[in-house]
């Protein structure tokens, strides 16, 4: 018998380093209302978490249609991980269907990450219809802007050391480690942004600019008439007028936007529209953090040569 207990014991010692760290049953669930904020999670998490996003990459993220299996998702959440600035503000709605205290306002799983970010385009008088889907508490769409990532990135530690205190080291040394990463490509985008400098660029929705003010360029003019508000042929006419004199390049479009329709205004114009990747997985290749900003600032700089 003690024989026997022996060997077993010998056995396990041998399979025991070649056991994952954490099981699924014992990682940490987390779920993000957004791609990009499933990507950083999962880098500051590493192998204690396992993250799951409710909206996909190619989706209009101001409107999520809320079904069971986001509930589902919701119900066995530990942590939440919200982008806030209203971008998100349906996941209250499945939150609210998961019947999961955890992670309900308020509650420690709980976890909005825009809380430090300096917000752009927060409007200066009182928001009503009439001016469409204006943020009310500023531009949402800050989280594929890298200078953003720290921000981001230190509000999710905090987030998971909440949920286990124990392991804060780790994910203070992951979240290190991806941010290293992340200086080096930071180096490379700015070296290839540098010649465009100062450059204007037409946007279908306003999205872009936190990335665009990050590297010296600017927003001239929306496709929309107003954010969320389709174009009006007038708008388009002046949108289009504006180009030429301007000499404007290139309109972003969003992978879920109208691309025959900015194509059509961009051969007016004599410019191009180019489809970035609004979140993580928008487009093909951009499936990580780093590889949908890789793929943004190369696809920029190719239409704008
Ligand atoms: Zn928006």
């Amino acid at each position: 018998m003690r024989r026997a207990i022996l060997i077993l014991g010998a056995a396990l010692a041998v399979i025991g380093p070649m056991l994952p760290a954490a099981s699924a049953a014992d990682k940490i669930h987390v779920v993000a209302t957004i791609p990009d904020l499933k990507a950083l999670t999962e880098e500051v998490g590493g192998n204690l978490a396992e993250v799951e996003s409710l909206a996909r990459g190619t989706q209009n993220a101001h409107e999520i249609e809320i079904r069971p299996s986001l509930m589902l998702k919701l119900r066995r959440a530990d942590l939440l991980v919200e982008n806030g600035l209203e971008l998100d503000s349906w996941a209250e709605v499945a939150v609210q269907g998961a019947n999961n205290s955890k992670i309900v306002r308020g509650a420690p799983g709980r976890v909005d990450v825009s809380h430090g970010v300096p917000v752009l385009d927060v409007p200066s008088t009182r928001v009503d219809r009439s001016m469409g889907d204006v943020h009310p508490l500023g531009n949402p769409h800050y989280s594929l802007d890298p200078g953003m990532a720290p921000i981001i990135t230190q509000n999710i530690v905090d987030g998971l050391a909440r949920f286990a205190p124990e392991h804060r080291a780790t994910f203070e040394k992951n979240r290190q480690a991806f941010l290293a990463r992340l200086d080096e490509a930071m180096a490379r985008w700015t070296r290839a942004l540098e010649p465009l400098k100062g450059a204007r660029v037409v946007v279908y929705h306003p999205q872009w600019i936190y990335i665009l003010t990050r590297f010296g360029l600017s927003q001239a003019a929306t496709l929309e008439d107003r954010p969320g508000i389709p174009a009006s042929p007038g708008h388009l006419t002046k949108v289009i007028r504006q180009m030429k004199e301007e000499r404007i390049k290139v309109i972003i479009v969003e992978p879920w936007n109208d691309l025959k329709l900015a194509t059509r205004v961009a051969e007016e114009a004599g410019a191009k529209a180019v489809v970035l990747a609004s979140m993580v997985g928008g487009v093909k290749g951009a499936d990580s953090y780093i590889g949908a900003i890789d793929h943004n600032v190369n696809a920029l700089v190719m239409a704008m040569k």
